[in-house]
């Protein structure tokens, strides 16, 4: 069996975490807002989802048909500059060679409109990938709520886009001008909303009326 990878830190330590690719996929603001201003709100669904990470990350290691299973192994690709923390990985033995890791992530909701997670998965593979000198040609979303288990392949479209995404993430950093709101039905469901006031900052009718009554006397 291919030994588990040992994770290089050298290097690592700035690195932003692989989340944060789902979060600029799912909106630029709300990336910039977490990971450059350092808010971070709870809601509802972030709870959810921690605590659906935590209950997978505290169960022991296993060996299941043959198939040795690692759970909250560190991730960490220097050509992404990314570092990140599996949910689960499968290492499927191949008689041709070294074992195939197979990345799974939990996720609490159902497959999304938009592909963040399967790009936050892809990231995972490129991880596997670089640590351990194999190819990982495909993994699975997990979802809790209805224990659905979906395959993803790794295409080259969808390592392409994974790369763009950790490009986009890396500038995005670099900047210090938070990303104007877009209003979008996903807002609702934003836990920075209440922060972020996107219908408000994206109507300059709002905005003036607000301005105006912050100065206004009683
Ligand atoms: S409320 Fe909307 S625009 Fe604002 S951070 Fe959340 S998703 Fe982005």
């Amino acid at each position: 069996m291919t030994p588990l990878p040992v994770v290089p830190t050298a290097d690592g330590d700035d690195y932003p975490p692989l989340s944060a690719l789902n979060d600029l996929l799912f909106c630029t603001r709300r990336c910039f807002m977490h990971r450059v201003e350092g808010v971070w709100v709870e809601n509802v669904h972030t709870t959810s989802g921690t605590l659906d990470h935590r209950r997978v990350h505290a169960s022991r290691d296993a060996e299941v048909s043959g198939k040795r299973i690692a759970r909250a192994l560190p991730l960490v690709s220097h050509r992404l500059r990314i570092v990140g923390v599996s949910d689960l990985v499968e290492f499927q033995p191949d008689i041709n060679g070294p074992d195939v890791p197979f990345p799974v992530e939990y996720k609490r909701g159902k497959k999304r409109k938009w592909d963040n997670d399967e790009v936050q998965l892809c990231a995972q593979a490129i991880c596997l990938e670089e640590m351990l000198g194999v190819v990982v040609p495909a993994g699975a979303i997990f979802h809790v709520k209805s224990k659905h288990r979906r395959d993803v392949s790794f295409t080259p479209a969808l390592r392409k886009k994974t790369e763009d995404t950790a490009n986009r993430l890396h500038a995005l950093l670099a900047t210090r001008t938070a990303p104007p709101p877009v209003l979008h039905p996903k807002c609702k469901q934003c836990s920075l909303h209440r922060l972020c006031m996107p219908e408000l900052l994206t109507s300059q009718a709002a905005y003036r009326k607000s301005a105006t009554n912050l100065f206004k006397a009683e």
